[in-house]
Formats: C-alpha cells, sequence, structure tokens
C-alpha cells in the first residue's frame, strides 16, 4: 500500500449524461484497491441531460471530509469545457492540474436571445486564458479523438488515461478496473482511448497550442465556433416523438414540422451548429456528428 500524508483531492466535472459518476468511481475502485482510504460525494440528482454533475474523490491514508475545499483540488477533470471553467477556483493554484475536454455543450439557458443570428452567453475563456490561470494544463478534444477510434463516448476514458499520468498508480490496475466497468463491446476501444491519453500528455508541448501541426490538439477555442468540428444535425424519424421541443428552442429557427410531425431541418444554412437541439431531444433522435 502506498501512503499518503494528507489526502489527494480529485474533482470531476462535465454536465448531466457525460458519465461524470463513471469517470468518478472509476478512480475510487482504483484507489481502494491501492489500498487508501476513499470519500467520494457527487450531486447529480437534478441534472437531468444537460445539467450540471460534479463528483469529488479524496484518497489517502486517512480521510474525514468527503468534500473537496476551494482551492485545495490536486486535479480538476472537466468533461465540458465551460464547467471545468465554473471549477478552476477549486484547484491548489501553484501545483494544482487541470484536465479538460473542450467539447462545449451549450446549455439553453445560455441562448435567451432568440433574435435570428444572436449571440449565445457561453463561456468565453480560451484555452490560451486558462493556461495562463493555472499551473498545468491538459486540454483536448477528447470526444473527437475517440470518435476517429470509432466510439465518441471513449472519450472518458482518455481523460482518465491523461489523469493516469498525475496519479502515481501503475498503469496495469488502471486498465483493469476500466475494463471492468466499460460495457464488454467497448473495451477494446476504451483501452486504445486509455493509451491515447495517456501519449497525449506524455508527448505534450504546451507551445503545440498554438499550432495546428496535428488534428489532435486543441486550439484555443472560440465562444460558438463549432463549424470546423461538426456535421449538420441528422434527425432519426423513427426515434422523434413529435414533441416539438427541438423546434421552439433551436435559436435559429431552422428546425419545423413537417407533414407528419416529424422534425426536420428545413433551413441548413441558418444552422450554427450550436447543438442545442442534440442536447434537448428526449429521446435522442438528433444527432450532429464531428467531422473527420
Ligand atoms: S444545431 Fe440544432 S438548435 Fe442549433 S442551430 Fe442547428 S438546428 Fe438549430
Ligand atoms: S425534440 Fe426530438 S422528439 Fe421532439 S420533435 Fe425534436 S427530434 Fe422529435
Amino acid at each position: 500500500m502506498q501512503t499518503v500524508a494528507s489526502p489527494v483531492n480529485v474533482l470531476v466535472v462535465g454536465v448531466g449524461g457525460q458519465g461524470v459518476i463513471m469517470v468518478s468511481k472509476v478512480l475510487a475502485t482504483l484507489c481502494q484497491r491501492q489500498g487508501f482510504q476513499v470519500k467520494q460525494s457527487e450531486v447529480h440528482g437534478m441534472a437531468k441531460r444537460g445539467g450540471s454533475v460534479f463528483s469529488h474523490v479524496r484518497f489517502g491514508a486517512t480521510v474525514y471530509s468527503p468534500t473537496i475545499p476551494l482551492g485545495e483540488a490536486d486535479v480538476l477533470v472537466a468533461l465540458e469545457w465551460a464547467e471545468g471553467l465554473r471549477w478552476l477556483p477549486y484547484l491548489k493554484p501553484e501545483t494544482g492540474i487541470f484536465i479538460a475536454d473542450t467539447q462545449q455543450i451549450v446549455p439553453p439557458f445560455a441562448c435567451r436571445n432568440r433574435r435570428h443570428g444572436a449571440g449565445s452567453g457561453y463561456a468565453r475563456a480560451t484555452v490560451a486564458d486558462v493556461i495562463a490561470q493555472v499551473a498545468n494544463c491538459y486540454a483536448v478534444n477528447a470526444g473527437q479523438i475517440a470518435q476517429q477510434l470509432g466510439n465518441s463516448k471513449a472519450g472518458n476514458t482518455l481523460l482518465l488515461g491523461m489523469m493516469s499520468t498525475t496519479l502515481d498508480f501503475p498503469a496495469g490496475d488502471w486498465r483493469e478496473v476500466i475494463a471492468q466497468f466499460a460495457p464488454p463491446k467497448t473495451v477494446d476501444i476504451n483501452m486504445q482511448a486509455f493509451e491515447r491519453g495517456r501519449h497525449w500528455v506524455e508527448t505534450h508541448d504546451p507551445a503545440d497550442y498554438d499550432s495546428n501541426r496535428n488534428s489532435d490538439l486543441p486550439l484555443p477555442i472560440e465562444a460558438v465556433a463549432h463549424e470546423a468540428e461538426f456535421e449538420l444535425p441528422v434527425i432519426n424519424r423513427a426515434w422523434c416523438k413529435r414533441c416539438d421541443i427541438c423546434v421552439k428552442f433551436c435559436p435559429e429557427r431552422c428546425l419545423s414540422l413537417d407533414q407528419e410531425q416529424i422534425a426536420v431541418l428545413h433551413a441548413p444554412d441558418k444552422c450554427t451548429l450550436c447543438r442545442i437541439c442534440e442536447r434537448l431531444c428526449p429521446d435522442f433522435a438528433i444527432e450532429l456528428k464531428y467531422k473527420h
């Protein structure tokens, strides 16, 4: 058993449906296997899809409190960019490590201005802004890389791979615990994603953030510029339940119901690829795929 004098604090944040709790459980299970006392707490009851979700994981020889005080997180893992920004004050100022998926999930509340072409209220901070604020920043479009591997949901495992380089646990133990939690048919892809995450950190050069040498590397984020990343929304007619939610909430008014009351994209030229329709559809009938 390793010994850690004071608890190590890891904060995992994201939005509902992304897998924050799964990432947190993998870490907590792994810490227990190393013989540590572990305390895990989470808030997800009101999250639904798209709402804020976070989980605190603390481990060490002895851990008394399940929650991480402000400014005391050793590692902050963000599955969504704005959620990561929201929790930055919890990182240790001198040594904290920020690991983030740069994917942006724009909440409906950020699009209250329904005028055509109106900007969203989504966070404006770029990767470069965050690098200036924190001791260590690893930001990557994990979902996009995972989709290239064959399953965008393995993006969380890619982040676990990045996290594995920051905690002193054997890589083999990480792989065993991830395999335990991953659906059986996705274990191979999750193992690949884990290795990609480790490799990304090990070969990471901060200067890469300012270059476009490698498509895997994140560039500074524009607040609402998704055009380079996503294809137009695709609506699965068989799954659409005609609820009209996407039509009502599309800020650009480019969706409508057809004669059968099924949602259709009638004005693709106006679509800003904001993904609001995808996030709000209760039946998962809309998808925006990453461009390859
Ligand atoms: S992604 Fe969806 S909600 Fe956003 S502009 Fe396009 S159709 Fe409308
Ligand atoms: S939100 Fe989903 S189910 Fe409702 S109309 Fe749009 S596509 Fe159909």
